[in-house]
C-alpha cells in the first residue's frame, strides 16, 4: 500500500487497489511479462497470465511461490531493494531512468521510507545504438558480451564506454565501423607508450586508455597486429594458426614477441574470422583462387601485365610492410603508365577473379610471399 502510494504520486492513472509488486513466472508458458499478480496469501502470490502491450499472455491462472524465486520483485521496487541488499553507493543507468518521476527519483524515494537505506550517487548515461537502431532488448535489437567478446577484445568495449562523455549518446555498429574502433585503440595504446609531448587532450587519451584495462596496465607496449591486416590474414591461413604467425613475423608485427603478445595476436586473429564470417562486408570476404583461370589472364590489358610483372620483380627484391607495399602499388601503376585502380583491380582479379577486394598491401602481405611473386609472374605472361 505504502509502495502504490509513493509509485501514484508519479503516475497519470494510478495503479488498482489490488495492485502488488511483484511479477510472477507464469508457470504455463515460461514468461513473466504477461503476468498480472492480483492477490497473495502466506507465501504465494496469485496471478493471471494476461498480456501486455507488446505480447499476448496464455491465459493461465495460478500461483507463485515467492520464497523460491517464482517471478521477481517489479522493477521500480526491485531496483531500490537491491541498493539496500548489495550496499550500491554509485549507480550509472541510462538516461531514461533519470526524468523526473522515473525509476530513479522513485527508487529514491521508496529505498528511504519503505527499505530503511540510501539512494546510491546517480550517473545517468546516454543511450547505446547499434547500427543505427535504438537499442531495446524487448524488440530483439541487442548486442550481447558474448557477442562483443567473439569480434572484440574487452578492453575495446570498455574504451568504447569511456572515450566519450557519459552523456553523449553512443552508436555501436559491428561491421565495418568496427575496423575504425580497433585502430583508434591501437592508436590510443601507441600514445600512452610514447614518451611525447603530453598536452590536456594527451593526459585525457591516456586516462581513457588506463581505465580501458580489463587486468593489470601494461608496463611495456603489448605489440599489436592491426585487426584489418588480421581480417585478410585470417581469410588466407584459416585454421592454421602457425604460419599466420610467420606471416605476422615476417610482416614485422611481432618482433621477438613475449608469450602474451603471442597470445594476443592469436586472439585477435581468431576474433578477426569470426568477424570477417559474421560481419564484414561481401567486398571483404574472398578465397584465393589456387590456380589462375585462362579467362582471368585473357582479360589483361597490356599496361596491367606490365604493372604486374614490375610489382613481381620489386617483391623479389625487398620485402614491404603493408603499408608501404600499398604506396608501391601506386608508384608502380605510374612508371608502367597505367592507371592506379587499373592496376588494382589486375591484383585482385588474378588472386580472387574479381575486381575488388581488402585494401592491396594488407592482401598482397598476407599471402605466401614466394605464392605471390610466382602468380605475379605467371599472369603477366602472354
Ligand atoms: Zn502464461
Amino acid at each position: 500500500g505504502e509502495i502504490r502510494e509513493i509509485l501514484n504520486k508519479y503516475r497519470d492513472k494510478p495503479l488498482p487497489e489490488d495492485w502488488l509488486p511483484y511479477d510472477p513466472l507464469c508457470e504455463n508458458c515460461g514468461r513473466i511479462s504477461t503476468t498480472r499478480a492480483y492477490g497473495w496469501s502466506g507465501d504465494y502470490v496469485k496471478y493471471v497470465c494476461e498480456g501486455c502491450d507488446y505480447v499476448g499472455g496464455c491465459g493461465h491462472e495460478g500461483k507463485a511461490d515467492y520464497t523460491k524465486g517464482e517471478g521477481k520483485l517489479t522493477w521500480r521496487v526491485e531496483w531500490p531493494a537491491r541498493w539496500k541488499l548489495l550496499g550500491v553507493t554509485c549507480e550509472p543507468f541510462g538516461k531514461d531512468h533519470a526524468v523526473r518521476g522515473g525509476s530513479y527519483e522513485t527508487g529514491k524515494e521508496i529505498v528511504e521510507k519503505i527499505f530503511g537505506g540510501k539512494a546510491p550517487y546517480p550517473i545517468p548515461y546516454e543511450w547505446v545504438s547499434l547500427s543505427g537502431k535504438r537499442m531495446s532488448s524487448s524488440k530483439g535489437v541487442v548486442f550481447t558480451l558474448s557477442q562483443w567478446l567473439s569480434i572484440a577484445e574487452p578492453e575495446l568495449l570498455r574504451y568504447f564506454i569511456f572515450r566519450s562523455k557519459a552523456m553523449k549518446s553512443k552508436s555501436f555498429d559491428p561491421g565495418l565501423p568496427l575496423l575504425d574502433l580497433y585502430d583508434e585503440y591501437d592508436r590510443v595504446e601507441e600514445l600512452y607508450f610514447s614518451k611525447a609531448e603530453e598536452g590536456k587532450r594527451e593526459r585525457q587519451l591516456s586516462r581513457i586508455y588506463e581505465l580501458s584495462q580489463v587486468e593489470r596496465i601494461p608496463t611495456t607496449k603489448p605489440q599489436r597486429v592491426p585487426f584489418r591486416f588480421a581480417a585478410v590474414l585470417s581469410q588466407v591461413v584459416g585454421g592454421r594458426e602457425e604460419r599466420g604467425l610467420e606471416i605476422m613475423q615476417r610482416k614485422g608485427f611481432l618482433v621477438q614477441p613475449t608469450e602474451e603478445d603471442i597470445q594476443r595476436a592469436l586472439g585477435r586473429l581468431r576474433r578477426a574470422r569470426r568477424w570477417v564470417e559474421e560481419y564484414a562486408p561481401d567486398w571483404m570476404r574472398f578465397k584465393v583462387l589456387e590456380v589462375l583461370p585462362e579467362e582471368v589472364k585473357g582479360r589483361l590489358t597490356e599496361g596491367q601485365r606490365k604493372g604486374l610483372s614490375r610489382l613481381a620483380s620489386d617483391l623479389r627484391e625487398r620485402e614491404y610492410d603493408p603499408v608501404a607495399l600499398h604506396n608501391r602499388v601506386y608508384e608502380v601503376a605510374k612508371e608502367v603508365g597505367a592507371d592506379p585502380p587499373e592496376l588494382f583491380k589486375a591484383i585482385y582479379l588474378v588472386f580472387i577473379g574479381r575486381e575488388e577486394g581488402p585494401r592491396v598491401g594488407n592482401f598482397l602481405s598476407a599471402m605466401e610471399r614466394e605464392f605471390v611473386i610466382s602468380r605475379l609472374e605467371e599472369a603477366s605472361r602472354i
